[in-house]
């Protein structure tokens, strides 16, 4: 919800809307003018299963704005630090996404695929966040080279053998194994 309380509090100097951009020159100039923009805030409630921005921290939008007929398109780069749990070994996975975006804001937004331009005012928060929720991982990797959890014992695999695999096989089932191999 835009204005809500939280977001008017003033951090070292940002400002309280970082995301909304005027477009007074690029709509007044002729077409094929474009305006450059790096805008970056914190954004809450970013999150799909256990994978999230972490509170407080930045999403930049980084996007060249283009006045086309009928409104403005925005093409560029939406980026994100994310944290979440590791489908394997369900310690802390971390990482940054980045992602490409394109897409158009019109004045009379009528459907889904486009976004609302508001007299000379661009909001891409609306953008931000739905590139980072479509782009956070839902089942991430704390390493490529994780380990994971030892199905018998729950060690994390990560921090060292575990003792499961130290033991002897039972030489009734490896002849059971050898027997299953063969089919
Ligand atoms: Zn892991
Ligand atoms: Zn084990």
């Amino acid at each position: 919800m835009v204005g809500s309380g939280v977001r008017l509090r003033t951090i070292d100097g940002v400002p309280p809307r970082p995301f909304l951009v005027s477009v007074t020159a690029l709509r007044r100039s002729p077409a094929a003018t474009v305006q450059h923009e790096r805008r970056c805030g914190p954004l809450d409630g970013l999150a799909v299963t256990s994978t999230r921005v972490p509170s407080g921290a930045e999403v930049c939008v980084d996007v060249d704005l283009e006045a086309v007929h009928g409104g403005v398109m925005a093409h560029g780069t939406v980026s994100a630090p994310w944290e979440g749990e590791c489908r394997r070994c369900l310690g802390t996975a971390l990482g940054t996404l980045e992602t490409e975006v394109r897409e158009l804001f019109e004045p009379n937004s009528a459907d889904d695929d486009t976004y609302r331009l508001r007299g000379e005012q661009l909001d891409l928060e609306p953008l931000a966040r739905d590139a980072v929720l479509l782009e956070l991982p839902q089942a991430p990797l704390c390493a490529e080279a994780c380990q994971g959890l030892c199905p018998t014992c729950g060690a994390n695999l990560n921090e060292g053998e575990c003792s499961c695999e130290a033991q002897p096989t039972d030489p009734r089932w490896a002849a059971l194994d050898a027997l299953r191999h063969e089919t």
